[in-house]
């Protein structure tokens, strides 16, 4: 089934305890589409990049099969800049600077060949911009949306009027606190239910997903790790990994979300191997395969009387 997803191309410096990389590339919709691109090709792209954004990485989105049609070059102008840094504690970080630049006025226009896509994706940028996505299409299936702090302390109100028209939200879990203001995440996904999403999905770093399913509950494990090199990007790819398998089954069912969510899980775990895209660039579906076995593997067990 068709995916549009929408969201940033980014520039990103990037920070961690073990190095440092800048201006490279990053942003909300690259790591979801590229993640989506192993489920289901061609993933159509909306976003607008300036002139300084790498034409190789242009190519690379290309080999993905990834539909550049809805994405806008702004020659003249520079392309979102990003700068993050985490300490050791690698579940929280730091927005040193965000420059939107190009995103500062950018107007989405979703090509008309685009606007009957079945699954929408509206990642993580100004509200305001996502739901002027939302209000091009001609009724998709499933909307998917995301978003950070960034946008819930600065564009509160535009958020909930997001939240009315997707059916799920992907979050993370202060994220949910904060826009629920409440400290239990139980509450806190009954309270956004209540604001619009009826699927509710909380991400807790390294300890795994919940996913509320309207009155249903799926406790998802996290992937051991050994070595986790950068979080920047895992949300994103959980998101696209997520929306990516249920385009591909083209089944909305709480058991077929249940899978989507570890494929989802699947694909952050490669992501935060490596520095930025390098971990999810040049994955095969072998590999993703094996890790979605490995984590059923290490999450099931026998049911036992006492
Ligand atoms: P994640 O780690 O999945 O939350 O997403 C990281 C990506 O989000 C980075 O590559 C950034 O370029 C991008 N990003 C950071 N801040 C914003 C923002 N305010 N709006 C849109 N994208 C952002």
């Amino acid at each position: 089934m068709s995916l549009l997803v929408v969201g940033s191309l980014a520039l990103d410096t990037i920070e961690t305890p073990f190095g440092k990389a800048e201006r490279t590339l990053g942003g909300s919709a690259t790591f979801i589409s590229v993640a989506a691109s192993y489920f289901t090709q061609p993933v159509r792209l909306v976003g607008v990049v300036g002139g300084d954004f790498p034409k190789k990485e242009l190519e690379y989105f290309e080999e993905r099969e990834i539909d550049l049609e809805g994405l806008q070059i702004k020659e003249d102008g520079k392309t979102f800049h990003w700068h993050g840094k985490y300490d050791y504690d690698l579940n929280t970080r730091e927005s040193l600077v965000t420059e939107l630049n190009v995103f500062a006025d950018f107007d989405p226009i979703v090509p008309e060949s685009f606007q009957k896509s079945q699954y929408l994706c509206l990642g993580n940028i100004h509200p305001a911009l996502q739901k002027k996505v939302y209000e091009q299409m001609q009724s998709p299936k499933l909307v998917v949306a995301d978003t950070m702090n960034f946008w819930i302390d600065g564009a509160y109100d535009e958020l909930l009027e997001v939240l009315k028209h997707i059916n799920v939200f992907i979050i993370n879990d202060s994220e949910a606190r904060e826009i629920s203001k409440e400290a239990n995440l139980f509450k806190a996904a009954k309270k956004i239910q209540e604001l619009g999403p009826k699927i509710v999905i909380i991400k807790k770093g390294e300890h795994g997903a919940l996913l509320f399913y309207e009155n249903e509950l799926f406790s998802a494990p996290a992937y051991p790790l050994e070595s986790i090199y950068d979080p920047t990007g895992a949300g994103d790819s959980f998101a696209g990994g997520f929306i990516g398998y249920l385009a591909k089954t083209d089944d909305i069912s709480f058991e077929n979300m249940k899978r989507a969510v570890i494929f989802g899980s699947t694909i952050a775990s490669f992501c935060v191997e490596k520095f930025s895209l390098e971990g999810t660039r040049e994955l095969s579906h072998l590999k993703i395969k094996d890790r979605f076995n490995e984590f059923t593997r290490f999450s099931t067990f026998e049911p036992a009387e006492l």
